[in-house]
C-alpha cells in the first residue's frame, strides 16, 4: 500500500496511474477504521482499479471542541487494516496539509434549509466543516467516484449537494449501514462508551424498528413521540432529537401523507459520546 502525507507526492503517483487510464475510488474517514468503513473499501475495490482511503479528523467539523480532543486516533493500527483489506492508498495528510497558514477564505456554499435541521440545526458549524475538508479533499484526491455511509443520512446528502455544486465529475455513492449484531451502527464514538452505556445503545435502532412497526397506528407527531420515549427509558441514553423527514429533501414531514418516501433520524447522548442513527421508514 502507498502512503502519503503531502498532496504534492500523492498527485506526482496520481499522474502515473491516470496515464494507464485507471480508475480512483476514494473513501474519506477520520479512521478508527471498523467494518462500516470498511464496507466503503469493499465497495470502492469491486467498482475501481485503485482504491484511497483518507484518514483526518477534521478539527474544523467538530462544534465541540471536548469531542474533538477525545475522538480516537489509532492510525497505526488503521494502517494495519488497510494492508489487510489491500487498499491501495492511505492519504494520511498533516494537518497544515489541508489547512495552509495564510489560505484565503472562501464563502461557504448554502445549504438552504437543509442545513437548518437536524444535524446543521444541533451541531452549528458542521456542515460547513464537512464541506470544506470534503471539497479539498476531492480536490486532492482527484477520485471518479467517492464512496459514503448512509448511517450519516444528512451528511450524504450534504455531500451530494456540494459535489452537484462543484461540478468535478465525482460520481457520489451512498453505501448502507453495518450494525452489530445487536443492531448497534457501528462509529468510531462506540469505543468511548462505557460498558453500561454499550450495553444500552442497541436501544436507538430497536426503539426505530419498534416504531417502524407501528407505523401504521400513528401520526408522525406521536411517532416520534413514541421513539423518543423508548430510548428514553434507558438511564444512560438521552434523546436530542428524533425527525422524521422526506428521505431526499430532508424536510421535516408533519403527515405520512406529505412525502412519497420517509426517514427518521435521531441523535441521542450517552453520557458524554453522542451517537447518530436512522431508519427508512418507507420508499
Ligand atoms: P467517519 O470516519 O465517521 O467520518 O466516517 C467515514 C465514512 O464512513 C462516512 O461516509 C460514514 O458515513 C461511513 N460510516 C461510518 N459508520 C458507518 C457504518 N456503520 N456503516 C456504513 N458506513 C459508515
Amino acid at each position: 500500500m502507498e502512503v502519503f502525507h503531502k498532496i504534492a507526492n500523492y498527485t506526482a503517483w496520481r499522474s502515473k496511474v491516470q496515464n494507464k487510464g485507471l480508475t480512483i475510488g476514494f473513501v474519506p474517514t477520520m479512521g478508527a477504521l471498523h467494518a462500516g468503513h470498511l464496507s466503503l473499501i469493499a465497495a470502492s475495490k469491486k467498482e475501481n482499479d485503485i482504491t484511497v482511503c483518507s484518514i483526518y479528523v477534521n478539527p474544523t467539523q467538530f462544534n465541540d471542541k471536548g469531542d474533538f480532543e477525545k475522538y480516537p486516533r489509532i492510525l497505526t493500527n488503521d494502517r494495519a487494516l488497510l494492508e489487510e483489506l489491500q487498499c491501495d492508498v492511505l492519504f494520511a495528510p498533516e494537518s497544515t496539509e489541508m489547512y495552509p497558514e495564510n489560505e484565503a477564505k472562501k464563502e461557504s456554499l448554502d445549504l438552504g434549509a437543509l442545513g437548518e435541521v437536524m444535524e446543521g440545526q444541533f451541531r452549528p458549524g458542521h456542515f460547513n466543516g464537512v464541506m470544506t475538508i470534503v471539497e479539498k479533499l476531492f480536490r486532492a484526491i482527484h477520485p471518479n467516484k467517492a464512496y459514503f455511509g448512509l448511517k450519516d443520512y444528512q451528511q450524504l446528502a450534504v455531500v451530494r449537494i456540494m459535489n452537484d455544486q462543484l461540478d468535478m465529475g465525482i460520481e457520489v455513492i451512498g453505501c448502507p449501514t453495518v450494525r452489530e449484531d445487536d443492531g448497534l451502527a457501528l462509529s468510531s464514538r462506540n469505543m468511548l462508551l462505557s460498558s453500561e452505556q454499550r450495553a444500552e445503545a442497541p436501544a436507538i435502532f430497536q426503539s426505530l424498528q419498534k416504531g417502524k412497526e407501528q407505523l401504521d397506528q400513528m401520526g408522525v407527531k406521536e411517532f416520534k413521540e413514541v421513539v423518543a420515549r423508548k430510548i428514553d427509558e434507558f438511564s444512560n441514553l438521552k434523546v436530542e432529537y428524533v425527525e422524521v423527514s422526506d428521505s431526499y429533501s430532508l424536510q421535516p414531514l408533519d403527515t405520512w401523507a406529505n412525502a412519497e418516501s420517509a426517514v427518521c433520524c435521531v441523535a441521542v447522548h450517552a453520557g458524554d459520546v453522542r451517537l447518530i442513527d436512522n431508519i427508512i421508514l418507507y420508499n
